[in-house]
């Protein structure tokens, strides 16, 4: 494997460095969790589209520079380091779009993806239901045929933002007499649409973005079916991919924020707790060895996307209990970023699939062990 970068993958670097240097906003934005938030972190998307530096890997028709996978990697890098906003697109960018890629047509591509990239529609995931998480195949909201479309209705939840997103996407059962994972069709709906209600789900914390949805008959043209009606299984596979493999959770995202415990440990650890030492440094081998994984990925030696999800979300764990030992009694005290980083990161062995379940293919898709379910 080649850890060199060419001079134009270094001349890349250099602009993306550059351009975030004079763009990222001086003061961080409210939480994208927030109805003000959310709205800031949609001009900064469009601040970013104009830029041309919001989804570098897409053809350009679609907004994108047609940057490689290794480019995209140090875009991220770059991206995180500069201390950027969150995006409030990632749904969309990282999960819907991959699997337009994949499985959407051409008229697909050219309607959706341009305002996708400028955070004109911002996307929610409408998976989960109250009785179908990890075991997704046994949803039962359903997609009837009607005239030119289809009438959904049923219930999801858990649905990240979708209190201030556009548009969602989801899996829909469409012929109720097939198999649990046959007779699925992938979706796209509005989340204004008529017989559309949206409920924020109260949290701990306040922020109101995280969403249940009601559906009521709700109309759906043909166009707006992703893939082959009743193969929707298969393509929610291709955008679960995706959410556990690179694109979801960058690297640069994680050795940032190693880089960032090592400065929080320059400034605030005792010298002669070489156990917290130990710590600080296991943590950033990790990331390290995270990111030198994406650019094994990028040049055709991936990992299994499971194995690279239970990674990064038991990483962002460790990175963070580690940051609030270091802060102390501090580090418990309001709203800090490292706080609010380590709330948000006992989630992760959660969302994306839990990691018991990941553990579970690992087991047979991986080490080819018998099937426990
Ligand atoms: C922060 C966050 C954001 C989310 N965002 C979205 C979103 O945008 N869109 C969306 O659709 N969903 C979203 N989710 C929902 C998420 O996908 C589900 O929470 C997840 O799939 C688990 O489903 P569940 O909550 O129903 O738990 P359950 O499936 O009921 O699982 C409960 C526990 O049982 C374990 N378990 C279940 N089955 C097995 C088994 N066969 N073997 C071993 N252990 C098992 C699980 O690992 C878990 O620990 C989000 C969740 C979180 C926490």
């Amino acid at each position: 494997m080649d850890l060199e970068f060419s001079a134009a993958e270094e001349g890349f670097r250099a602009a993306a460095r550059g351009w975030l240097a004079e763009h990222v906003p001086a003061e961080p934005l409210p939480s994208l969790e927030t109805e003000e938030g959310f709205a800031a972190h949609r001009v900064w998307e469009r601040t970013l589209f104009d830029g041309g530096w919001s989804v570098v890997s897409w053809p350009e028709e679609y907004g994108g520079r047609g940057a490689s996978l290794t480019e995209w990697l140090i875009f991220e890098e770059e991206y995180y380091a500069a201390g950027a906003p969150g995006r409030v697109s990632q749904n969309g960018i990282s999960l819907l779009a991959p699997t337009l890629f994949t499985h959407g047509t051409r008229e697909q591509l050219a309607r959706i993806l341009p305002p996708m990239a400028s955070g004109e529609t911002v996307w929610a995931q409408a998976w989960s239901e109250p009785e179908a998480g990890s075991d997704l195949a046994s949803l039962r909201s359903t997609a009837v045929r009607t005239e030119g479309g289809w009438l959904l209705s049923g219930q999801k939840t858990w649905s990240s933002r979708a209190a201030f997103a556009d548009w969602a996407f989801g899996l829909f059962r469409s012929d109720p007499a097939a198999g649990r994972h046959r007779g699925l069709t992938y979706l796209m709906f509005p989340l204004d649409g008529d017989g559309v209600t949206v409920r924020p789900i109260g949290r701990l914390d306040g922020k109101p973005a995280f969403a249940e949805i009601f559906l009521d008959e709700v109309f759906v043209p043909d166009e707006d079916v992703i893939g082959e009606v009743g193969q929707g299984w298969r393509a929610a596979m291709s955008t679960a991919g995706n959410e556990r493999g690179l694109t979801l959770r960058s690297p640069g995202r994680f050795m940032a924020a190693a880089e960032r415990l090592v400065a929080l440990w320059r400034e605030k650890a005792d010298p002669g707790d070489t156990g917290m030492r130990d710590r600080v440094a296991d943590v950033w081998v990790k990331a390290r060895a995270y990111q030198l994984a994406g650019y094994a990925a990028a040049s055709g030696k991936g990992i299994d996307p499971s194995m690279n999800k239970i990674f990064w979300s038991e990483l962002d764990i460790e990175l963070h209990e580690t940051a609030l030992d270091l802060l102390g009694a501090e580090g418990e005290l309001g709203e800090g970023d490292w706080a609010e980083g380590w709330i948000f990161s006992l989630a992760g062995p959660i969302y994306a699939g839990t990691n018991e379940i990941q553990r579970d293919m690992v087991a047979e898709r991986v080490l080819g062990l018998p099937k426990g379910r």
